[in-house]
């Protein structure tokens, strides 16, 4: 059985650094702490966990005085306060991507004073992105679709978007603006990371009898890689990790694809392809 990898998979660069920097922090021997998983991947939380970076759910479950990751999707300026307040050394693992997101909500809630972050609101990273542009005004808009953009905004404002959204999604944004005769200025702070992986998953499912999708099953980008690939390959099959693999869900095969989310270390890849290659 031939086996192909997607052109783009796995660990993003911003997921690729928070770990590395989770690791550092830990390698005189010390304790790190992270505020929630550090990835959506449960065999690398766990992983971690045994050298020493534990996931706590609030700053107070962390011990005094030890490193606190902050995650690739940022968090808000509060909490990154409230860590150093509590006498934790702040390891910022924001993605740098993410941190251009919210220096541009912040830069423009202080000179335009409304902000439009196109990102759904409740997820992390646009808490984060939201309450950067909170610190200047109220005027803070996390929205998805134009109905959700107040009828009685006024101009200036400025639009930032979170860095997993669709660049279509975005423009539809622009344009209801434009409709209501407000020219905004515009961050395009979208990440092509994710594009790339669906783009490339999109591709090989093309050209492949099955494929194998591999990551966490909490992560929302493996999820839609699996989407993406089945709506093309019936055979399309999501793994956690190599043991899941089942020999016969390749019978008749001749080539298999295989794709992983962003938060999929390449190690994992890796025992996946070198298993799938035995059968
Ligand atoms: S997907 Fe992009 S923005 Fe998100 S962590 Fe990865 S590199 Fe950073």
């Amino acid at each position: 059985m031939k086996v192909v990898r997607a052109k783009h998979a796995g660990a993003c660069y911003g997921v690729q650094r928070a770990l590395d920097l989770a690791l550092k922090s830990v390698a005189d021997g010390g304790r790190a702490y992270t505020l929630g998983p550090l990835i959506h991947n449960p065999q690398v939380v766990e992983k971690l966990s045994d050298q020493g970076v534990t996931e706590v759910s609030a700053i107070e479950d962390a011990e005094r005085g030890s490193s606190v990751v902050i995650r690739s999707h940022g968090v808000t300026p509060q909490v990154m306060r409230a860590v150093a307040a509590a006498g934790n050394t702040v390891v910022d693992a924001t993605c740098p991507h993410v941190a251009r997101a919210q220096k541009a909500a912040a830069d423009m809630a202080r000179r335009l004073g409304s902000v439009v972050v196109v990102g759904e609101a409740g997820h992390p990273e646009v808490e984060g992105i939201v309450a950067c542009a909170r610190e200047s005004t109220e005027r803070v808009y996390a929205v998805t679709s134009p109905a959700e953009v107040p009828a009685d905004i006024e101009a200036p404002v400025g639009v930032v978007v979170q860095t997993t959204q669709q660049k279509d999604k975005l423009d539809e944004i622009v344009s209801h603006l434009r409709a209501l005769g407000i020219e905004p200025e515009v961050k395009n702070t979208i990440c092509f990371a994710t594009s790339q992986r669906q783009d490339a998953a999109a591709d090989l499912s093309e050209q492949v009898d099955a494929i194998v999708v591999i990551g966490g099953r909490n992560s929302s980008n493996t999820t839609r890689l699996f989407d993406i690939c089945a709506a093309q390959c019936e055979r399309t099959f999501h793994i956690e990790s190599a043991a899941e693999l089942d020999e016969s869900w390749f019978s008749g095969v001749g080539a298999v694809g295989v794709t992983a989310g962003a938060s999929t270390p390449e190690d994992q890849i890796a025992e996946v392809v070198a298993r799938l290659e035995r059968m």
